[in-house]
Order: structure tokens, then sequence, then C-alpha cells
């Protein structure tokens, strides 16, 4: 009965959006990871994207006016990761604070010896636990093949279903625990090793600051550039793919699940 609920309801919220057809036409081809989505991938996006705008506020810090171009490049980017999951992955909490440039937040914290430290650190992006997602404009539009902050943003924010960001998000029924973990381990220790080494890594080295790192530029070269995650680390890929339920770096960039997410039927 729920599902019935919620499902009109969705529907209702999509059929009555207006998203201007030329300016997601324009968001679609800035992002040109997403060429590989087929015409119906396409559509079912933009219902995701619609839904996304209708839960969460996006708004502007110092002084950034948000226009909807800008709502819908940020939208569209997030939303591929729950393509074919559902919206509700992105649940519990509403904001995103776009600053126009890099950040510079605070951070006072206490060592062991009782003193306190005071941080300050440049960031193009930042999700708290339940809490908003902060992201610099001028790092929205992805200029780096297989950097792209929306998208690392988001995954932490899916890392953190289930507590604190660890690399480890909430899998689905079929999938095994223990088999992410050694996939994850083995691809991670490599991973800082090749770093430590100098060795010349296809993948940010960003990835070797944490666990819950690691998952979220794997994220973003796995939906950005697939093939470096599936040559270098393919039991990742595999694992990432179950998560997404996408196979961007498949034969025909197909998915590999069918979403449960919106009927695009009239209702
Ligand atoms: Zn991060």
């Amino acid at each position: 009965m729920f599902g019935f609920l919620r499902r009109w309801r969705r529907e209702r919220i999509i059929a009555r959006a207006a998203i201007d057809p030329a300016m997601w036409e324009e968001t679609l081809q800035r992002l040109p990871f997403l060429d590989r989505l087929t015409a119906d991938e396409r559509a079912r996006l933009r219902a995701t994207v619609i839904l996304f705008l209708h839960e969460k506020s996006i708004r502007g810090a110092s002084g950034l006016q948000i226009d909807d171009r800008m709502r819908l490049l940020i939208a569209a980017q997030a939303c591929v990761l729950v393509l074919n999951l559902d919206i509700d992955y992105f649940r519990g909490w509403v904001e995103i604070i776009v600053y126009p440039d890099e950040f510079v937040p605070v951070i006072e914290y206490t060592d062991e010896a009782g003193v306190v430290h005071v941080e300050r650190e440049a960031r193009a992006g930042e999700a708290w636990l339940q809490g908003p997602v902060i992201l610099s404009w001028a790092d929205v539009a992805p200029a780096t093949e297989g950097v792209n902050v929306v998208i690392h943003e988001f995954a932490h924010k899916l890392d953190m279903l289930n507590g604190d960001a660890n690399g480890f998000p909430p899998l689905h029924a079929g999938m095994n625990r223990k088999s992410w973990a050694a996939a994850f381990s083995a691809a991670y220790a490599d991973f800082c090793r090749r770093v430590e080494a100098n060795e010349d890594v296809a993948i940010d080295p960003y990835a070797g600051e944490s666990p819950a790192e690691f998952f979220a530029v794997i994220s973003e070269a796995f939906f950005d550039m697939p093939h470096a995650v599936l040559s270098a680390y393919p039991d990742v890929y595999t694992q990432l793919k179950d998560f997404y339920r996408q196979d961007p770096g498949g034969s025909r960039g197909q998915p590999i699940g069918k979403s449960n997410q919106v009927s695009l039927a009239p209702c």
C-alpha cells in the first residue's frame, strides 16, 4: 500500500515538473561520461533528477547565486549514482551548499596529549554524516577525466548510510560482505603501495588517504573511466557493478539491473 502511494506521489511530482528540454540536453552534453546511457536510462535519470530537486535544497554561499542550470548539473551527476537504486539512498538529509570556489573549513581537534590543533585546508567538497553536502562550484563541472567532485561526495553519502564513512556501504541482498572486504582491502593495499613507490597510477592518488576516500575516488573512476578500474582492480569493479547495479565498462555500457525506482507511465 505504502509502496503504491509512494510511487503515485513520485509519478505526480515527475509529471508536474518542468525541465527546459534544451537546458536538460545542455546538461547531458556537459557530462560526456553520460554518453553511454541509453534513451531509456536518460529518461530515468531525468525523472530521478526531478525527484532529487524536489527533495533537496541547493543554495549558494559566499554570495553565489544558484540558477536552474547549476541545479541540473549538480543533480544529474549525483543521480547517476542511484540511477538503478532508488532516490531514497539519499535519505536523511536535505541541504547542498555550494561555494563559488574551494572553501577552507576550520577544523579543530584535540590530540592525545590534550593539545588543541586548528587546521585550515582548502576543499572542493565535503559530505557530513546526516548533514549537508558542500561543493565548490568551480569544481562541479568535471574537467579532468576520472575526477568528479559531485560523484565523490555523493558516494560518501551512500557510504554513510550505515554510519561514518569507512568504504563499506550497506550492501544489497545477495552481495557478500567478505567478497567486498577482500576486493577492497587488496586493492587499497596495492594502491597505497603504488602511490608510495611513486608509480604512475590512473586513479587519483587521493584514494590512498583512507578506505573511505578509496571508495569515493574509485566510484568517480568507475563512472568516468570504468576501464581503468576494470583493468587495475577487476574484483573491485565487480563489487561496484553489483552495488551500483550498473556496468559502465561493459561491452555495451548497459546497466545490469532493472530500476525499481520510478515508472514513467502516466498516472
Ligand atoms: Zn572524500
